[in-house]
C-alpha cells in the first residue's frame, strides 16, 4: 500500500472530523421521500440508515411528499430522527392522478386489464400515479424548486448486515462466475475429500458446484480422466494416512463446474470463517500445497467450503445490489440504466466485453431461477 492508493485503503476509514466536514462545500441538495402515513415505520428505518451512515455529519435537508396529508404523528416522528431541516409537502392533482385530457373511465379500464393480466402493480391505480409523478412532476414541486440536486429515498431501505442477521444468513454474494480451470485443476478433489472425510452430507448447496448432466444443446464432454496427483503436492502431516481420501476415484463421479461466488464483493459472518469446520477445511486445503502449486483463489475456497458446510438457505444472493468489478458486473433487473450506450467507452468495448454485457443483461433480467438452489445461475 503506497501513496498512490487512497488513504482509506492504507489506513482504513478516516476518523470523522466534523470541523473538516463543516468546512467542506455543500451541494444545494435535498433528500426526497415520497411516502404515505402508513409507511412511517419504513420511513424511520430508511432515515436511521441514511442518518447513521451519512447525513448525521452532512445535514442535508429532507423533503417529504405525499398525495395525501401527512398527519401530526408522521411529522413529529420524522423530525425526531434527524437534526437536518425537514419539510412536508402535499402533491396536488396537477401532479397526481388522471389529468383532464384523459378519459378517466378508459384509463381505469386499462388499469383493470393489467390487474387481470397479473402484471406486477399493474392493477394498482395509485402505483400508476406514483410512477407518473416521479416521471414528469416531482422536480417541479414547489418544495424542490430551490434545489439543484436530489437524492431519492424510499421507505424500508435496509442495512445489509442487519438484514442478513435477521434472516439468519451466513454468506452473501452478488455474482457467481466460473473460475479459470487452469487456476484450480485439483481444488475440487481436495474439497470433495474434505467433505467425505468428515462425512458431510450435502445440504443442497454442494450441487451448485457440480457439473451437471449436459443440457440438450451441448453434447456431453468426455470426462477427462484426471492424472494421479503428483506426490509433491500432497504436503500432509508426516504419518497422515489419509492420502487415499484425495484419490480422484473417491469423488464418486462428481466433478467441479468451476462455479464460485465472486468474493470481491462478499458479506459474511466472520464467526463462520472462525468456526472449527471452516478452519479444518482451510487447513486441509492449505496442506495440499494448492495455494502454491496451483493458483487457488479465495473465491473458490470460500465457495467450496460453503458448498460442503452450508445450505442454500444460509446464502443470500444480493440480486438487488448493483456491482461492477473489471468487466464483470451484476445489474439488478430493475435498474435498466445499463442498457444505455456508454459513450465514448462503448467504442472501445471489445467484442468479448460486449458479449459479457449482453450476457449480464440476460442474467440480470432472467427470472431469478431457482437454479443452484440460491436463486442465481453461474455465469
Ligand atoms: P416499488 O419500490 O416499485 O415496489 O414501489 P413502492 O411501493 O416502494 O413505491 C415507490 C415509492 O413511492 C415509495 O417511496 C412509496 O412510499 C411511494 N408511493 C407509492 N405509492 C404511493 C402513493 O399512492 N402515495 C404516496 N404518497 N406515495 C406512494
Ligand atoms: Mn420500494
Amino acid at each position: 500500500i503506497s501513496e498512490k492508493h487512497d488513504k482509506v485503503f492504507a489506513t482504513g476509514c478516516l476518523p470523522i472530523d466534523q470541523d473538516r466536514i463543516d468546512k467542506e462545500p455543500r451541494a444545494n441538495a435535498a433528500f426526497v421521500v415520497l411516502a404515505r402515513n402508513k409507511e412511517l415505520e419504513g420511513v424511520i428505518q430508511s432515515l436511521k440508515s441514511i442518518e447513521r451512515h451519512f447525513n448525521r455529519w452532512y445535514h442535508y435537508p429532507y423533503v417529504f411528499l405525499n398525495d395525501g396529508d401527512f398527519d401530526e404523528e408522521f411529522r413529529a416522528t420524522v423530525k425526531n430522527y434527524t437534526s437536518a431541516p425537514v419539510e412536508f409537502g402535499k402533491i396536488d392533482n396537477t401532479m397526481w392522478g388522471f389529468p383532464d385530457w384523459v378519459d378517466h373511465e378508459v384509463a381505469k379500464e386499462g388499469i383493470r386489464k393489467q390487474g387481470d393480466a397479473a402484471i406486477m402493480y399493474g392493477g394498482m391505480e395509485s402505483y400508476h400515479h406514483m410512477c407518473r409523478f416521479y416521471s414528469g412532476h416531482f422536480y417541479k414541486h414547489s418544495l424542490l424548486m430551490k434545489y439543484e440536486w436530489y437524492w431519492r429515498l424510499e421507505p424500508e431501505i435496509n442495512d445489509p448486515f442487519i438484514k442478513m442477521a435477521e434472516a439468519n444468513k451466513t454468506y452473501g454474494f452478488t455474482i457467481a462466475v466460473k473460475e479459470l480451470r487452469e487456476t484450480v485443476p485439483n481444488i475440487f478433489r481436495y474439497a470433495a475429500a474434505y467433505k467425505r472425510k468428515n462425512n458431510l452430507k450435502s445440504k443442497g448447496l454442494w450441487e451448485m458446484f457440480l457439473e451437471r448432466p449436459a443440457e440438450e444443446e451441448k453434447p456431453a464432454e468426455p470426462e477427462k480422466k484426471q492424472e494421479k496427483l503428483p506426490d509433491e503436492i500432497l504436503l500432509t502431516e508426516p504419518g497422515d494416512k489419509n492420502l487415499d481420501d484425495i484419490d480422484p476415484e473417491a469423488m464418486e463421479g462428481e466433478s467441479y463446474n468451476m462455479c464460485h461466488f465472486w468474493s470481491n464483493f462478499e458479506i459474511a459472518r466472520l464467526d463462520w470463517f472462525r468456526s472449527k469446520p471452516y478452519e479444518d477445511f482451510f487447513n486441509m486445503m492449505d496442506r495440499s500445497g494448492g495455494f502454491w502449486n496451483e493458483r487457488w483463489g479465495d473465491a473458490p475456497i470460500h465457495s467450496l467450503a460453503a458448498g460442503a458446510l452450508l445450505s442454500p438457505s444460509d446464502i443470500h444472493y444480493f440480486r438487488d445490489f448493483g456491482y461492477r468489478h473489471t468487466t464483470i458486473q451484476h445489474c439488478p433487473a430493475n435498474a435498466p440504466a445499463r442498457q444505455l450506450p456508454r459513450e465514448p467507452y462503448l467504442e472501445k468495448t471489445t467484442e468479448d466485453e460486449k458479449k459479457r454485457i449482453e450476457e449480464d443483461e440476460y442474467w440480470a433480467t432472467a427470472d431469478p431461477v431457482k437454479e443452484n438452489g440460491v436463486g442465481c445461475r453461474c455465469r
